[in-house]
């Protein structure tokens, strides 16, 4: 492990705010280089995501190459994932994409995200502080002032780079572009853990894309001897009433039996990419990951790796060649734009929907 969590210095090279794949992938690429790095993450590390941890080989590619060997305990089971099988309505059989045969690749993994997200950061030699939050921005002269909170207390910490990683609802775009989130059409997502029995085949993303069960969207994966069900419904529509609905068809068509419930959890995620809506900052300050909009439509952690290494690398381009960081940074991730277009077109041809369109409150979505 090179990077340590540490006490917060006045005073660094670039900051990063969130340690997600995003934040870890653009501190590693700038690890060595000389380069103070703090990454600051707002919840205590490990922190949960929520996220079925479903690693497509992109994403297995990427980590093996530039992070190295996953270890072991990270990974959950059954630990090969196969690929998505999409329910379109009740009655219809599902149509079935397995990474082997759409990318003629290797399955996929599946992991504790948690477990991976601390040892991606721990790869770098970043500075690491957690239980700590980015709150507002300003520029100074050729610097950025940032104030964060810790403890209950509030602190200025002074960057020459700034590189939002902080996720959907990233408090780093909205101090920047403050008005650009009333745009955004936000999908709220419940989910619940089982002990008990199903009768979908493990090793397999199952999608449910029929509204009148989900709202919009389900899911339903295994993992670690549990059964994961999510849902997902646009802003205003009752997510949980959904999630019982499509809990009650689980149980009378797929024969779930629930034992016990061990954990439920709920995040929100916009529609930036559904929508070709990507953001990726200005000057010397970057949005990678999630914040900018990076999503391949289900597959989110290797556009926050690709884009973050991009950030690192573009700050390194901007001190060598003296051209502008943000210039450099949108041209790097523009065929990670068209790589998350593609991923929502492939749906929409191959399903006929794309979900967070469909329902999407965004102006001009019916
Ligand atoms: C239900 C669900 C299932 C998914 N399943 C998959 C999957 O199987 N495979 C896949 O590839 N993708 C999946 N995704 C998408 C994937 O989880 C995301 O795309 C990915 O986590 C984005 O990474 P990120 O680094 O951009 O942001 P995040 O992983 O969200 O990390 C952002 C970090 O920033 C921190 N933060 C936020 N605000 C602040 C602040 N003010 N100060 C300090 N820190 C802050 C957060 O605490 C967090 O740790 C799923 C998403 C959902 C919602």
């Amino acid at each position: 492990m090179k990077n340590r969590q540490t006490a917060l210095k006045e005073k660094y090279d670039v900051v990063i705010v969130g340690s997600g794949p995003a934040g870890a992938s653009t501190a590693m690429a700038l690890s060595g280089q000389g380069f103070q790095t703090l990454i600051l993450e707002k919840k205590k590390l490990p922190r949960h995501k929520m996220c079925s941890g479903m690693l497509f080989p992109s994403a297995l590619r990427f980590i093996s190459g530039i992070f190295g060997d996953i270890p072991q305990d990270i990974y959950s089971r059954p630990l090969s994932v196969k690929g998505v099988r999409s329910y379109m309505d009740m009655d219809s059989p599902f149509v079935e994409m397995a990474f082997s045969r759409r990318n003629r690749e290797t399955d996929g993994i599946s992991v504790k995200r948690s477990g991976l997200d601390k040892w991606l950061c721990s790869r770098s030699d970043a500075a690491l502080v957690d239980l700590c939050s980015f709150k507002s921005c300003m520029k100074q002269g050729d610097e950025i002032l940032l104030r964060v909170a810790m403890n209950g207390h509030e602190f200025e910490v002074r960057t020459n780079y700034l590189v939002g990683a902080d996720g959907t609802l990233s408090r780093v775009r909205r101090t920047l572009f403050p008005g650009f989130d009333r745009g955004l059409g936000l999908f709220f997502n419940y989910e619940e853990w089982y002990a008990g029995k199903i009768d979908l085949e493990p090793g397999w993303l199952h999608a449910f894309y029929d509204e009148k069960l989900t709202g919009c969207f389900g899911g339903v994966f295994l993992k670690d001897g549990r059964i994961v069900v999510t849902n997902g419904c646009g802003q205003g529509k009752p997510v949980k009433e959904y999630f019982d609905v499509f809990c009650g068809y689980l149980q009378e068509r797929h024969s779930l039996v629930i034992d016990e419930t061990v954990a439920n959890y709920g995040c929100v995620v916009h529609d930036m990419p559904a929508v070709d809506n990507f953001l990726t900052g200005k000057e010397n300050v970057f949005l990678v990951g999630e914040a900018g909009g990076f999503n391949r439509c289900a597959e989110g952690i290797t556009s926050a790796l690709i884009t973050g290494k991009a950030a690192g690398e573009s700050i390194l381009k901007s001190i060598q060649t003296g051209e502008s960081a943000s210039e450099i940074y949108l041209v790097a991730v523009k065929q990670e734009i068209e790589r998350c277009k593609k991923a929502y077109g492939f749906m929409e041809k191959n399903l006929g929907v794309n979900p967070f369109t469909r329902s999407s409150n965004s102006p001009g979505w019916s």
